[in-house]
């Protein structure tokens, strides 16, 4: 099943998102929603309040992208915890599915390590790196309810007002299916 899309200015988006009990939902289900929603759009993650579902757990396919460990990235994370951020910070270019037509450089570490349960309830304990590693910070600032805009600098975060204002209002031209607040 596709969602639709939640906007930047929806309260789901700030919002830091509730653990998943075991059993209270079938996990595998939404991550299989979860997926297919985010290949609808082109997206390579996405995060439960995307969908306007306040739970931790998010996906992860980097399989169109050429880069090599991207291209086989495939990853259900649920209850994630990052445990420690390590290396060099390094700027990349960010956009998000919630905040069309708009990027912008984040500067975020390199290395992380992250602690999570598969869509099976496996508990893993992994180490990510450069694209892997930004990817999943991206993913896991969602259900924390932060957004990559947060880390623009103040003088480009007011040149991008007027977009964001219009994405606010429901003012998106995408070809996705997308939820007006
Ligand atoms: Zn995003």
């Amino acid at each position: 099943m596709i969602y639709p899309i939640t906007l930047y200015g929806d309260s789901v988006l700030r919002t830091k998102a509730d653990e998943i009990v075991e059993g209270e939902i079938d996990v595998k289900q939404l991550a299989e929603d979860m997926f297919e929603t985010m290949h609808s759009a082109d997206g390579i993650g996405l995060a439960a309040p995307q969908i306007g579902i306040s739970k931790r757990i998010f996906v992860i396919d980097g399989s169109m992208l050429e880069d090599e460990q991207m291209k086989s990235f495939k990853q259900v994370f649920i209850n994630p915890v990052i445990d420690g951020e390590s290396g060099e910070a390094w700027d990349f270019e960010e956009g998000c599915l919630s905040i069309p037509h708009v990027r912008g450089d984040v500067s975020r570490k390199s290395v992380i390590k992250i602690t999570y349960f598969d869509e099976l309830w496996n508990k893993k304990t992994e180490e990510y790196d450069n694209m892997r590693a930004r990817v999943i910070q991206h993913e896991f600032d969602h259900i924390d309810g932060k957004l990559f805009v947060d880390y623009l600098s103040p003088l480009k975060r007011k040149l991008l007002k007027n977009k964001l204002s219009e994405i606010m209002k429901g003012k998106v031209d995408v070809a996705y299916k997308v939820k007006k607040t």
